[in-house]
């Protein structure tokens, strides 16, 4: 039987299990945890979208000199 409760290293509900007197705490990868992954990913294409924008910017403003 395993036990939930909130990891001391992540800060994210896991799942703890007790083997040989040794505790380990395993992430629970709820639906929450899946938007944000995605939400994060998002993010960042756009970001990289942007900075491929100005990088190109920067290479006509370059080029100009
Ligand atoms: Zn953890």
């Amino acid at each position: 039987m395993s036990q939930v409760a909130i990891c001391p290293n992540c800060g994210s509900k896991s799942k703890v299990n007790t083997k040989n007197g040794v505790i380990t705490y395993q992430a629970i990868q709820d639906e929450e945890a899946f938007k944000k992954v995605e939400q994060l990913k998002k993010a960042i294409e756009k970001f990289k979208a942007k900075a491929e924008k100005l990088e190109q910017e920067l290479e006509v403003l370059m080029n100009k000199e």
